[in-house]
C-alpha cells in the first residue's frame, strides 16, 4: 500500500515498509525520546484519531509513529 506524505513540499508516495524503515532509522538518532509505555499510549491515541491519514497526521504533517516518540513534541490538537 502506498501513502501520501503530507509533510513534503512535493507530494510523494511512499511504501509502508519504507516508512517504517525511515522512522526506525531516524528514531535511532534521536536522544530525547519518551519511554515505550508512553510511546505506545500516544500511538494508540493517534491510531483512533480522525486526523490521522495512514501513517501521517493531517494536522502537523508528521509521521505519527515518529512524532509520538519524541519527548519535546505534543499533539497539535492536544490529545496527548
Ligand atoms: S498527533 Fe494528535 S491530531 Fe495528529 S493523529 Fe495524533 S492524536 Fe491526531
Amino acid at each position: 500500500m502506498t501513502n501520501l506524505c503530507f509533510g513534503c513540499d512535493t507530494k510523494q508516495h511512499v511504501e509502508d515498509e519504507a516508512i517504517e524503515e525511515m522512522i526506525a532509522f531516524q528514531l535511532a538518532m534521536e536522544v530525547n525520546k519518551v519511554n515505550e509505555k508512553e510511546w505506545y499510549k500516544r500511538q494508540a491515541i493517534c491510531e483512533n484519531c480522525p486526523a490521522r491519514q495512514g501513517p501521517t497526521c493531517s494536522k502537523c504533517g508528521c509521521f505519527y509513529k515518529f512524532r509520538t516518540a519524541l519527548e519535546g513534541k505534543s499533539c497539535p490538537i492536544n490529545l496527548w
